[in-house]
């Protein structure tokens, strides 16, 4: 879509990068690193630094980590994943995965050998049927992967979830892979107080948890490439080795300004999400106006969007014709679903975006009120 939104100079409202500039401090951070000639491999597992950021960054939040045995870095989330999911699985395992999904777990885990099995979350709250998730176990479940605040639909998992998910893992020997990158962009409110809870931090899954996090989202670097797993010590061994062989490593003078923006201030994480906020009432704002039913999202910087009112077959359709006519690029939402017709009548916005950007798509689509 990326591609069809500059062949079409469309208002690129798809794939999940910011249009806006990365913190100062951090560039500057990157740049110092290079000119100290900070420019050949790191220890494989990650730089001391960058780890032992974490560890402080991840105390502060109550959990107590090793940086030299429980963390490894990787080039994004992304390997995070895949590196994660070819240490843990072995051919015939199972991977429990809720859709609408982030695009890559489906591949991860056919690539590592599983079988996915894909559990319902539904709209318009995006809940979870805890009977249809209790049928998905069975004796062949390695894994589960959970991503909260949640891509595509914006979830944030409540306590209650997590302990049930937990109490599932226990029961059926399974490790939770969190991807936990949307942690900072939550949209609490003081009548529906919400947070981000790690599993990790669950009575219980200390052991049984991989934490994948990273920094393209919570400091606007996508194209840094620098990610991270935390696991007990015999999951890290494991997750090192393949993460080794895969890229030996992920980009040294990165990962010393990932140390940087690790011990930025708590300013920084409030101004992330108040800005995000404004971002995200624009759009739901804007996409009410023009017609689509909104998922509005309690974290992530993602809207999921209902399309029946248009009339089109289904999302690929719409997303053509939004591209091209209108002027607007997103993801059809049959791209985060195992089978295309459940995503039919949806399409996601990522709204990462300056607030002059999503005005101008909101402008756009003001189109589809009056008939295109
Ligand atoms: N996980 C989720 C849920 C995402 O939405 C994305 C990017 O959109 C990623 C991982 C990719 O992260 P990274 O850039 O660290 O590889």
């Amino acid at each position: 879509m990326t591609r069809k939104a500059l062949e079409h100079g469309a208002v690129n409202l798809s794939q999940g990068f910011p249009d806006f500039p990365a913190p100062d401090e951090i560039k500057q951070a990157a740049v110092k690193a290079i000119n100290a000639d900070v420019n050949q491999y790191a220890i494989t597992w990650g730089a001391r630094s960058i780890r032992h950021a974490l560890a402080a960054k991840l105390e502060r939040d109550g959990v107590r980590i090793d940086p030299e045995r429980e963390v490894t870095v990787t080039c994004g989330a992304t390997e995070a994943m895949i590196s994660t999911m070819l240490a843990l699985i072995n051919p015939g395992d199972e991977v429990v995965i809720f859709e609408p999904f982030y695009e890559n777990y489906g591949p991860d885990a056919i690539l590592s050998g599983a079988t996915p099995r894909f559990v319902s979350l539904r709209p318009p709250d995006w809940r979870i049927d805890m009977k249809e998730l209790e049928a998905a176990f069975n004796s062949h479940t390695k894994v589960i992967i959970l991503n909260t605040p949640n891509n595509p639909t914006g979830k944030v998992f409540s306590d209650d979830e997590l302990t049930r998910i937990a109490a599932l893992c226990i029961k059926h020997n399974v490790v939770a892979v969190t991807d936990e990158i949307y942690e900072h962009i939550i949209y609490d409110q003081p009548e529906r107080p919400l947070r981000h809870r790690s599993m990790i931090t669950l009575p219980g899954m200390r052991d049984r948890t991989v934490v994948i996090n990273g920094m393209s989202k919570t400091y606007s670097v996508t194209g840094w490439r620098v990610g991270w797993t935390v696991a007990a010590e015999d999951i890290t061994a494991a997750i090192r080795k393949v993460h080794d062989f895969l890229t030996v490593g992920a980009a040294a003078p990165l990962q010393e300004a990932g140390a940087v923006a690790l011990d930025l201030h708590a300013d920084y994480y409030h101004g992330l999400c108040a800005s995000y906020r404004e971002r995200r009432d624009l759009l739901c704002g804007a996409l009410e106006d023009a017609g689509f039913g909104v998922f509005v999202p309690d974290g992530a910087y993602y809207v999921m969007t209902d399309i029946s009112s248009f009339g089109y077959v289904d999302d690929l359709a719409f997303s053509d014709y939004l591209v091209e006519e209108i002027g607007v690029a997103v993801v059809p939402g049959s791209s985060f679903y195992s089978e295309s017709a459940r995503g039919a009548q949806q399409v996601r916005f990522a709204f990462c975006k300056r607030n002059e950007t999503l005005r101008e798509a909101g402008l756009r689509l003001q189109r589809l009120r009056a008939g295109g």
